[in-house]
């Protein structure tokens, strides 16, 4: 039989792959399943996807398309009809006008991250991404040998990024700039004051593109809206939006996402998917399709069960000992400030699962800047959010 390890030896892989990161939140989910396997009764508090089921019509939609025989190739760029319902999507949500010829269908939200972040980094250049904020983009950054650059995201401006603070970090060696908002994992929301400030800003920078994630774009809370970046025209020749199925449709298992590229990257990308991916599944494609034209209620339901439950795990994550919790204004996380408890964030975030059965997340897995923080999805049950945070309670009163 191969000896593997010594093999393993010989081989010379290259060094961006022993530069790719992980995102935490697949290793607790592992861990919880395995605790869960040996009997323990854990809530799971950590993974960033809705509780919800995809809608009905929304998997008849592709289960007909297999019936149909689609089950070939599409375009590598996604099929026409799912792209021109992104872009009747855009048109609606953000009053603006996008081409079908500028839409890439993908598979997933990352897979946008992976093509813009590899599309502008070297050795020698620099990326800019918030901190806290997806661990993917830090990870990939690293990945291309270009220097990340955290944009740090400070609670006193309620999560939201700081135009200022933002410019000042843009060198001549910049090449992407990457935004999110409503951000995971703070659930910040960024004022369109704000992103008015960065774009103007941005003006005298014009050697730096801008990718940004929107894929919480319509979980929005008490009357906050969210603004596009493509609002502003004077940045759309440089401009990379990132959006998807996974998360407004209950769709991560779909591996369903859209972006919206410039005219001069479009190729660059499409050309990215013929080598990688082909194309989205077909199916999956015309599941997206009823997604975005078919009844948004399902849609509805899920974001008024996220409102409640988020009012819930602010109210009870405040009443906990020496914690305090901002009010999120999206997505469908909160994240607590810890710092006064005395533990470490990821150690915490490690004793509640282990001990108490909760699991959450440590901010520090979220960046340098996430220490002091954990953070919570309340994509979970308002009972099971009820009992979580009575083990914490418990724990908390057990070790301060
Ligand atoms: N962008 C942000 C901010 C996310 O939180 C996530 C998933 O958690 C993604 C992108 C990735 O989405 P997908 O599962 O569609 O790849």
């Amino acid at each position: 039989m191969r000896n593997l390890r010594e093999n393993s030896k010989v081989l010379k892989t290259v060094s961006g792959f022993d530069r790719i990161g992980e995102e935490n939140a697949f290793a607790v989910l592992a861990r919880a399943t395995k605790l869960a396997q040996g009997g323990m009764d854990v809530i799971n508090l950590g993974i960033g996807q809705p509780d919800f089921k995809t809608p009905q019509h929304i998997v008849e939609a592709a289960i007909k398309a297999l019936k149909d025989g689609h089950h070939g190739y599409t375009p590598a760029n996604g099929i026409l009809e799912a792209r021109e319902a992104v872009v009747r999507r855009t048109l609606s949500l953000t009053g603006t006008e996008v081409s079908p010829d500028n839409v890439m269908i993908m598979p997933g939200g990352k897979p946008t991250m992976y093509a813009a972040i590899t599309m502008f980094g070297e050795p020698g250049t620099e990326i800019m991404y918030p901190d806290p904020g997806f661990p993917i983009y830090r990870s990939m950054i690293e990945y291309t040998g270009a220097k990340p650059v955290p944009v740090p995201i400070r609670e006193e401006n309620g999560f939201a990024f700081s135009a200022e603070e933002t410019l000042a970090l843009i060198t001549p060696e910049t090449r992407l700039l990457i935004i999110n908002s409503p951000a995971n994992p703070t659930g910040g929301v960024t004022p369109k004051a704000e992103i008015e400030k960065l774009v103007k800003g941005l003006e005298a920078h014009p050697h730096v593109a801008i990718m940004s994630d929107e894929i919480y774009d319509v979980m929005t809370y008490d009357g906050e809206t969210h603004t596009s970046m493509l609002q502003h025209p004077e940045i759309r020749d440089r401009l990379i939006v990132l959006n998807g199925w996974s998360k407004t449709w209950a769709m991560t298992g779909w591996r369903m996402g859209w972006s919206i590229w410039p005219d001069g990257l479009i190729d660059m990308v499409r050309k990215l998917a013929v080598n990688c991916w082909s194309c989205v599944n077909a199916p999956s494609q015309f599941a997206g399709i009823a997604a975005i034209d078919g009844p948004q209620d399902e849609v509805a339901k899920m974001l008024k069960a996220f409102d409640q439950r988020r009012t819930r795990v602010v109210e009870l994550a405040n009443a906990l000992p020496n914690v305090s919790c901002a009010v999120p204004k999206g997505a469908f996380y909160a994240f607590p400030n810890v710092t006064k408890t005395g533990s470490k964030a990821k150690e915490l975030a490690s004793d509640l699962l282990e001990k108490e059965g909760v699991a959450l997340i440590g901010g520090p897995d979220f960046g340098i800047l996430g220490e002091g923080y954990i953070r919570i999805s309340y994509a979970n049950s308002l009972e099971n959010i009820e009992r979580a945070m009575k083990r914490i309670d418990k724990y908390l009163t057990e070790n301060s």
